[in-house]
């Protein structure tokens, strides 16, 4: 059997060359890193998780008219997407205050916003992703002011999307982050939604409980990420065939 060839290990994914040119399989892996990596661990069934939650939120967006890479899932851990040119910037949209933005502002954790903030952060490990201005974007021809355009529109979208779905199962979106990659269509190149979309990459909280159902879990030690995220897969019928063990034993009556 031949090997693939590996195109980029990051700290929660592996990109393989896919089976036709323009195509790339992502694979999920276990790792959870948080604060830069320098929090670690292996979760098992993490990966699964999202594969399947970032799949379920992907083929929503298409379904909506939102262009996203993903082509197709694979199998529990892959899936195949359409290469794009990463756009090197975090896009954040956040619904209520929390993470870096609480404590950048000193806004409680929690509190509404007066309406959806997007903030671009530099995408530079090395830099710990610093926050950017359009006007940085726009000096070191990060992107182009349509660009921007697109981004922001692409942003928004995916913001009353989710929100719309989890609204739904009785979850608040709090706030997330996407990446936008650039795919060319001969001499035209469009943007569209790529990496991932899954409870690593959005806060999402409980409406009714507060508590919380994503990275948070880990990065703060809430209790096992494995049953947050299998919450959200429960709650939204995305739930694996063989779901991860629950970490604790369950009380039945
Ligand atoms: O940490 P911060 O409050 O800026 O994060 C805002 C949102 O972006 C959170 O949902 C967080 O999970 C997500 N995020 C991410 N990857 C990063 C930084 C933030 O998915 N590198």
């Amino acid at each position: 059997m031949a090997r693939r060839k590996k195109i980029y290990e990051g700290k929660a994914k592996t990109l393989y060359e896919g089976p036709e040119p323009g195509t790339i399989v992502q694979y999920f892996k276990d790792d959870a890193t948080a604060f830069n990596a320098e929090k670690k661990d292996v979760i098992e069934g993490k990966g699964v998780l999202n594969n399947l939650l970032s799949e379920y939120f992907m083929l929503g967006l298409g379904q909506i008219g939102v262009p996203t890479h993903f082509l197709k899932r694979l199998n529990m851990r892959e899936q195949l997407v359409r290469s794009c040119e990463i756009i090197p910037l975090e896009v954040i949209v956040r619904n209520y205050a929390a993470g870096t933005m609480s404590k950048r502002l000193g806004i409680d954790e929690g509190t509404q916003l007066p309406r959806p903030i997007v903030e671009y952060c530099y995408k530079d490990d090395a830099l710990g992703d610093p926050l950017v201005t359009e006007e940085h974007i726009a000096a070191f021809g990060w992107a182009s002011q349509q660009d921007m355009d697109d981004i922001l529109s692409l942003a928004l979208r995916v913001n009353d999307f989710m929100s719309g779905v989890m609204l739904a199962v009785g979850i608040r979106l709090v706030d997330f982050k996407i990446e936008i990659g650039r795919v060319y269509d001969g001499d035209f190149q469009r943007l569209v939604v790529a990496d991932e979309i899954s409870p690593d990459s959005c806060r999402l909280w409980d409406i009714e409980t507060g508590q919380k159902l994503d990275k948070d879990v880990f990065r703060r030690d809430l209790g096992s990420l494995t049953d947050a995220y299998s919450e959200v897969a429960r709650r939204l019928g995305v739930m694996p065939n063989n779901p991860p063990a629950p970490s604790k034993p369950t009380l039945v009556n």
